[in-house]
């Protein structure tokens, strides 16, 4: 099954609630044969409403990491969530949430099967749901980040979730989360031999 195919299953798909308070399913998107894919937990507001992963303020820090960090475009990385519709407090759509563990059961074969067909040589989990997910792990993200871990022969680093940034520091300034998440980027620069600033 292409990625295309799969997208097609996505964009239709009921199974579980998160269907019914969505406005569009945010099935993920970038380069079908990157060798870096970005993991986040699910859709906020503006991807709800844009049906594009990772394009609110987060999603813009992440675009910077990847520009300014990485030196990569946006475009030669593949990225998804663990669940492509957007959880929200009670499915008001007012406050987000993370996605609940059925959630998470529901839709989590759309992501192994992203990986699959993508076969990333690195994954870089943001933030605790998509960590704990892919590692099958309890442990928190701070334990976990700036080190490799594997996931079916995948080099996987975990580093904060950029909405965590933004709510210790922001983008600005030298904070010691932003320094970490920095420190993880560069094992990812050595990792696939990227030309690092
Ligand atoms: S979150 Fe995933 S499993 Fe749930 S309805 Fe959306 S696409 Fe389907």
């Amino acid at each position: 099954m292409s990625l295309d195919i799969l997208k097609a299953k996505a964009l239709t798909c009921t199974l579980c609630n998160l269907a019914t308070t969505r406005t569009q399913v945010v099935f993920g998107e970038g380069n079908e044969n990157a060798r870096l894919m970005f993991i986040g937990e699910g859709p906020g507001k503006d991807e709800d409403a844009s049906g594009r992963p990772f394009v609110g303020r987060a999603g813009q820090l992440l675009t910077r990491i990847i520009e300014n960090g990485l030196k990569l475009r946006r475009e030669d990385v593949y990225i998804a969530n663990v669940v492509k519709c957007r959880p929200t407090v009670d499915g008001l759509g007012k406050k987000d949430r993370a996605p609940e563990a059925d959630e998470v059961a529901s839709c989590s074969p759309f992501l192994i099967r992203q990986i699959e067909l993508v076969q990333p040589k690195v994954i870089v989990t943001l933030g605790n749901p998509a960590t704990r997910f892919l590692l099958k792990t309890g442990e928190g993200i701070t334990r976990l980040r700036g080190k490799w871990h594997d996931y079916n022969g995948i080099a996987v680093m975990p580093t904060y979730h950029p909405s965590f940034l933004l709510r210790n520091g922001g983008d600005s300034g030298n904070t010691p989360y932003k320094r970490d998440v920095w420190n993880d980027m560069k094992l990812v620069i050595d990792r696939l031999g990227l030309k690092s600033i």
